[in-house]
């Protein structure tokens, strides 16, 4: 990622708006609160082709903040606020601002009508209004008014010797609402900005030193205005391919090509050429294929599930699970033979392959995962040490397996086993 957008930095500086990002809150000073608005902002900004150069935090302190709008306003033509925005006497930035604008406060009648309707008809709490709730109606008499549809602070934007302003509430969520609906659209009509295309595709099994040298031929060929950005998360990492250019000719076009050439390059790893999640892919899979999963779940306690289940509309192919750590329970519920589990053990390629049959046998589903192994600290042997993990996916038929050897703590242990039993999944899914 570091590498992506350096590139933008080098190549495209002149012709891409430079943008500050100025959040304010005591909160965010003392550790309280993390500063996840100004990463999402940096984010949605670098994707339209703005180039954020600088990211600062200031306390709710008048004579900071206001030298704060001073100094970023000598270097970049964007500058976007979060913070300070609320009914309380800490939330100070409206005032300032009209003190930096020159302008008053003027009732804006359309937002008194949006907060009224928010406390009536969505907060449930009719005549309750209170003038310091009004009063988030007040708005520089020469700002222009973003709607905030999900919150009672509306957005602000002024416009001062050609630099753009723009102050949105802190609330995380608003101020994405915001942004997505008004401030996103506003800098795409307003700005001048190189064209930007991003294709990202998604691979698992293969760290980033592994895949920098796999790909370090491909990615010295790649021409100055298209770049390669490694994005690791736990077990896959994303690869996202950006082109940038004053010019769209071709773009597109290119870009294709290349993500077609990294497709091959990674195919051993490659997971998807979307910008999906694995859950989302397997959704995907199975929907096409008609078909259902279960799983059994001796190490990750549902994990698995939880993970499938987080899709939008899992239910119509996610039967169930089945999370077993007790012997009596995986013989019970799922028919695993005790002698299996006695000559075997629990985690064993047998034990896991009666829990993936018994699975789809009692659960009806089409296909299942199971899993069973030793997360730790505790619990290893010589034989089996902590990280040893058996997994299986069957549809009754057919079945395959895979044994891990992790190395990580009991959390990562657990979250890795998870990925890559919905890896295993998604091999046995598109198998010739
Ligand atoms: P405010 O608009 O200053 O009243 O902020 C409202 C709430 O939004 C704060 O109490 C924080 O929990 C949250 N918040 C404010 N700024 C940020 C930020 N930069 N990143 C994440 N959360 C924030
Ligand atoms: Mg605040």
């Amino acid at each position: 990622m570091v590498q992506d957008t350096l590139n933008l930095q080098k190549s495209d500086r002149l012709t891409t708006p430079l943008a500050s990002i100025i959040t304010i809150g005591d909160e965010l000073l003392i550790g309280q609160t993390i500063d996840t608005n100004s990463a999402y902002i940096a984010q949605q900004l670098n994707t339209l082709g703005i180039w954020v150069r600088r990211r600062v935090a200031v306390g709710d302190n008048r004579e900071d903040i206001l030298a704060a709008l001073r100094e970023e306003s000598l270097h970049s033509s964007i500058l976007i606020l979060t913070g300070g925005l609320g009914p309380t006497a800490d939330d100070i930035t409206k005032p300032l601002l009209c003190d930096y604008f020159g302008s008053r406060l003027i009732r804006d009648e359309s937002v008194l009508t949006h907060i009224e309707h928010l406390f009536e008809k969505v907060y449930k709490r009719p005549g309750v209004l209170l003038e310091r709730n009004r009063k988030q109606a007040d708005v520089p008499d020469n700002c222009t008014v973003l709607h905030n549809p999900s919150g009672t602070a509306p957005g602000m934007l002024f416009i001062k010797e050609g630099v753009i302003y723009i102050s949105l509430p802190g609330v995380p969520r608003e101020m994405k609402d915001l942004m997505q609906t008004a401030v996103l659209p506003y800098l795409e009509k307003n700005t001048t900005r190189p064209y930007i295309f991003h294709k990202s595709i998604l691979t698992c099994g293969i760290g980033e030193s592994m895949l920098a040298e796999l790909l370090s031929e491909f990615e010295q060929s790649l021409p100055n205005h298209i770049s390669l950005a490694y994005l690791p998360n736990y077990g896959m990492v994303k690869l996202r391919l950006t082109a940038k250019s004053n010019s769209a000719t071709h773009l597109k076009e290119e870009l294709h090509q290349l993500a077609q050439q990294l497709c091959a390059l990674t195919a051993e790893y490659l997971v998807t050429d979307q910008d999906i999640s694995m859950e989302a892919l397997i959704g995907q899979l199975l929907l096409k294929q008609n078909k259902t999963v279960a799983t059994a779940e001796s190490c990750t306690g549902g994990l698995i599930a939880h993970q499938l289940s987080t899709v939008a509309g899992a239910s119509a192919y996610l039967k169930g699970s089945v999370v077993c750590y007790a012997n009596d329970v995986k013989e019970k519920l799922l028919g695993v033979q005790p002698t299996t589990l006695l000559q075997k053990g629990a985690v064993s390629e047998e034990t896991v392959i009666e829990m993936a049959t018994g699975a789809v046998r009692v659960l009806q589903s089409h296909v299942a995962i199971a899993v069973s192994g030793i997360m730790g600290p505790g619990g290893g042997s010589p034989e089996k040490p902590v990280g040893t993990v058996y997994m299986a996916v069957s549809d009754g038929e057919r079945t395959i397996t895979q044994r891990l050897r992790l190395g990580f703590d009991r959390a990562r242990n657990t979250h890795q086993t998870a990925l890559f039993a919905l890896n295993l999944l998604r091999k046995f899914l598109t198998a010739p």
